[in-house]
């Protein structure tokens, strides 16, 4: 059994109190973990926040922050692989998949290795005359960071990275479903040489050690992503620290196909977007709105594609699809694909939980063509497609809209005129047009409505962990005249 310990200013705990982690593949327990309570989480905000004002960080230049983030980055590209195999063991997400997306995860902290010495104050031209204002920005503060199972190293990664860049102090609380990756991460930032309590990285169960750095007095900033319930239960936190918050949160992706795309080409972008991952993925396309003249063709081939996914060990490299997390997921996804039958979606394929060990569940689509399935409305985080058709361009539109959430969306088609119109009027953060499921640390990423706000990538997401203070100085050597006049 392998035993994990967290990293509270700058050393390797192993907590008062532990729990155990299952591989899903098997359904056995096959690691312990610290999982850190109420005094845990104090000392690492304690800890973040001497580091942010008293420690030697707070007195690095922003290039030598930087150059610590490259650093970094070095250090997950070295590691890639056994990082990989941890997030792999830990969560059953495919060995192809986290191989591939932890290497680039080096490529995020490089991105904000640069941008940690191009975050700007400015000069402001007053309108008074003998005064000198400037705006300086300055690290928003102890930030908490709080993430699901799902890709946790990526998740945090696009946290941690800007934060980092912009000086900030954090407290990672690494999800209690999986959380190995993030705890073998620390090792990475004390090798990087991180000063202790710069990044302080933790796990624990929700409602105790999420909830309770969530309203810590000195928590200023709270970076979530998760589902939206348990994102009401953060900004309610946040009403006793007033921290800011910023909200990565779930999908119901709308994927529209239109009768002139490239179908096959489509199909593998629909694959990519609805079974890679098993489902659990926030930008899952799992509404398919498919023009009704090449519905039955384009579900066709679609089911063939489904039906030859290689399904099996995530930790082998042929495995297409694996396990799904949490046996607490494979019921959920076999429950809300039972509702959906029974109100009348017709399962094209897949739709049972195989016999055996481990929290499998197939790629599976539901026709839900002129039926109200929950199907349509509910997040699976699962390998289930939900099927309607159209017959113009604005009831397509009007079917992708058709949701609380606005995360993702796609588009296929050839019309460069009707792709344009498109890209206006749906209402998601992002609209991939002809492909789908591509992700850059360049491109601002995040969702509309019940998708939460804030934007994570790109330049502005470390803006966002900065704040501005307006310095004020008089540059006249006479003596303040009037004081009862305001200036
Ligand atoms: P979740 O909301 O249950 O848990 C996320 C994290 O919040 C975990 O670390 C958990 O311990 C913590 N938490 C739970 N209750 C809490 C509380 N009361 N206070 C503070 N923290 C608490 O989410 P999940 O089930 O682990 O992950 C799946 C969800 O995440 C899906 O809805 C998915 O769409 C979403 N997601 C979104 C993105 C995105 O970038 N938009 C990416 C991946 C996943």
């Amino acid at each position: 059994m392998q035993t994990f310990q967290y990293y509270i200013d700058g050393e390797f705990l192993d907590g008062e109190a532990r729990f155990q982690s299952i591989d899903p593949a098997t359904g056995d327990v096959w690691a312990e973990m610290p999982e850190a309570r109420e005094a845990d989480v104090d000392r690492a905000v304690n800890a973040a926040e001497k580091a942010l004002y008293e420690g030697p960080w707070a007195k690095l230049t922003a290039t030598q922050r930087g150059k610590l983030l490259y650093k970094l980055a070095d250090l997950v590209a070295a590691n890639a692989q056994k990082l990989a195999e941890l997030e792999t063991r830990d969560t059953g997400k495919i060995i192809r998949e986290t191989s591939a997306q932890i290497a680039y995860v080096a490529d995020y902290y490089r991105y904000y290795a640069g941008i940690a010495d191009k975050i700007e104050g400015s000069y402001l031209p007053i309108d008074k005359p003998d005064m000198d204002v400037w705006l300086r920005r300055e690290p928003i503060g102890v930030v908490a960071m709080v993430v699901p199972w799902n890709s946790q190293l990526f998740l945090s990664a696009v946290k941690i990275g800007p934060a980092l860049a912009a000086g900030c102090t954090m407290v990672v609380k690494a999800s209690e479903d999986g959380p190995a990756p993030l705890l073998e991460f620390a090792r990475l930032v004390h090798e990087a040489g991180f000063p202790a309590g710069v990044v302080n990285i933790i796990t624990g169960f929700g409602p105790s050690c999420g909830a309770t750095l969530g309203r810590h007095p000195k928590v200023a900033h709270i970076a979530f992503t998760g589902g939206p319930e348990t994102a009401r239960h953060i900004v309610r936190n946040s009403a006793e620290n007033l921290a800011s918050t910023s909200l990565e949160l779930g999908g119901k992706s709308p994927f529209i196909v239109f009768a002139d795309a490239d179908l096959e080409s489509a199909a593998n972008a629909q694959v990519a977007g609805i079974f890679a991952a098993t489902g659990q993925s926030c930008v899952a396309g799992s509404r398919l709105i498919v023009e009704a003249s090449v519905k039955e063709k384009f579900l066709s081939i679609l089911k063939r594609k489904a039906e030859a996914v290689r399904i099996g060990s995530p930790l082998d490299m042929a495995t297409e699809v694996g396990p799904l997390a949490t046996k607490r997921q494979q019921d959920h996804v076999a429950a809300l694909v039972e509702k959906s039958i029974e109100r009348g979606a017709r399962l094209v394929t897949g739709g049972q939980r195989p016999e055996g060990a481990g929290y499998y569940f197939p790629p599976t689509i539901l026709d839900c063509d002129f039926v109200s399935s929950p199907s349509l409305t509910e997040e699976f985080f699962g390998p289930v497609l939900s099927v309607v058709s159209f017959e113009t361009e604005a009831e397509a539109l009007r079917l992708a809209n058709d949701t609380r959430y606005g995360l993702a969306s796609g588009v296929f088609t050839q019309n460069l005129t009707r792709a344009h119109r498109l890209m206006k009027g749906i209402r998601a953060g992002v609209v991939w047009v002809n492909t789908y499921r591509a992700v850059s640390p360049i491109a601002p990423f995040g969702g509309f409505g019940l998708s939460g706000h804030g934007r994570e990538g790109g330049l502005a997401a470390a803006l966002d962990y900065t704040r501005t203070k307006t310095i004020w100085l008089r540059t006249s050597d006479d003596p303040i005249p009037d004081p009862f006049v305001m200036r």
